[in-house]
């Protein structure tokens, strides 16, 4: 038996969407189907403004050029995380200052971040790991006192919530990505969820390289012009159209995932009481998507041997990240603000297992039995 870490799972609209998109010959972007996108990600996360982009990582430096970072200015961030979300504000001369991570969730101690804020602090950017929330009233209540930008990296956290509202809605904007790898997919792509109207009007010029092209789309100026710094951000018609058909099935897509996440929670829970692994937890406040089934093992030593193992049966697990504040480019842009002991610790001992819409409750018995047999 080979079992895959992931693979896309496909709704079975999406080439139907693409030949619509195809008959319509409008593939530029920002035709019917983004806006259909748009509408949905408006609706469903009540954000003020939704922009679909090529990728999250897209979406996390338009956040950074509307937080007008400049050399110099410093952003608060888990180092546990992907690159995209320090390498967004890199690139504008920003200073990520890493904070060390909560035991229980992986994400950002909320608890450190004041600590951390110095007169050069312009933003806090939470990553909501494996679509848990952030402790976000926290978060907010710190960044309203000293006047600091809140940019949610909701990449994994589509469909997820904190207190009943949606991730990506509550900070003053948020980012979510549409990679193969997460739960909604169109190969690559990503959006901005715009909370704050003020950001509004210069994300759209932003996005449209430095143009006020949508205004005149609309008719509100009567020639477009070059105004402000930009980029192309922007996906084509058949990227948006193969996502409309994902978005349509989100609930359905959820709950699938849902249900595989259980059957990997009860399965290690005897596990975790003999003490040999630890479960993902996942606090009241906050409902999750099943964006990923992680378990964290005793040592590195024994993950190695536990991947060791399943290379051999046919599974394929990954871990990640490599700690940002350790890698090389960490090393050169960055700052922490102290040691990031549990950091340093968890990321050596987590183990993701294959998740995906299609594997078989024998494939899932298959990973537990092969992780005992392993262990022994
Ligand atoms: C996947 C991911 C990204 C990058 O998303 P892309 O759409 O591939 O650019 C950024 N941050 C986090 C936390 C992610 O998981």
């Amino acid at each position: 038996m080979t079992i895959p870490f992931n693979k896309p799972y496909m709704t079975g609209k999406e080439l139907w969407y693409i030949s619509q998109a195809h008959h319509n010959m409008q593939l530029s972007g920002d035709g019917p189907f983004t806006k259909k996108c748009h509408e949905w990600l408006e609706q469903n996360t009540g954000c003020k403004k939704a922009l679909l982009t090529h990728s999250c990582t897209a979406a996390l430096e338009m956040a950074a050029i509307l937080a007008d970072i400049q050399p110099g200015d410093e952003i608060i961030m888990p180092s546990y995380t992907f690159v995209s979300t320090a390498n967004a504000f890199v690139l504008r001369g920003g200073v990520p200052v890493f904070v060390d991570i909560r035991e229980d969730t992986l994400n950002i101690d909320e608890h450190l971040i004041e600590a951390a804020i110095s007169p050069k602090t312009k933003a806090i950017v939470p990553v909501h790991y494996a679509g848990v929330g952030c402790e976000m009233d926290t978060i907010m209540e710190i960044a309203n006192r000293y006047n600091l930008l809140v940019i949610e990296d909701a990449a994994q956290g589509i469909m997820a919530s904190y207190k009943g509202k949606p991730l990506g809605s509550i900070g003053h904007m948020g980012t979510f990505s549409f990679h193969e790898t997460k739960n909604i997919t169109s190969g690559e792509g990503g959006a901005l969820l715009i909370n704050d109207e003020r950001f509004i009007e210069r994300a759209e010029i932003i996005r449209e390289k430095g143009t006020n092209r949508s205004k005149f789309f609309r008719g509100q100026v009567d020639k477009y012009t070059w105004c402000d710094i930009g980029s192309s951000y922007l996906p084509g018609e058949l990227i948006a159209a193969f996502l409309w058909a994902q978005l349509e099935e989100a609930e359905g897509i959820t709950h699938r995932r849902l249900s595989l996440w259980k059957e990997y929670h009860q399965a290690f829970s005897v596990l975790e009481k003999m003490d040999v692994i630890h479960r993902p937890v996942v606090p009241v406040e906050s409902i999750h998507n099943a964006h990923m089934y992680y378990i964290l093992l005793q040592s590195q030593d024994k993950r190695s041997a536990v991947m060791q193992y399943f290379a051999n049966v046919g599974i394929n697990a990954v871990f990640h990240y490599v700690p940002l504040h350790n890698s090389p480019t960490g090393i050169k842009y960055g700052g922490s603000s102290s040691e990031l002991p549990i950091t340093n610790n968890l990321s050596g001992r987590l183990l993701r297992l294959p998740m995906w819409i299609g594997l078989s409750m024998e494939q899932q018995n298959f990973v537990v039995d092969s992780f005992r047999e392993a262990y022994k």
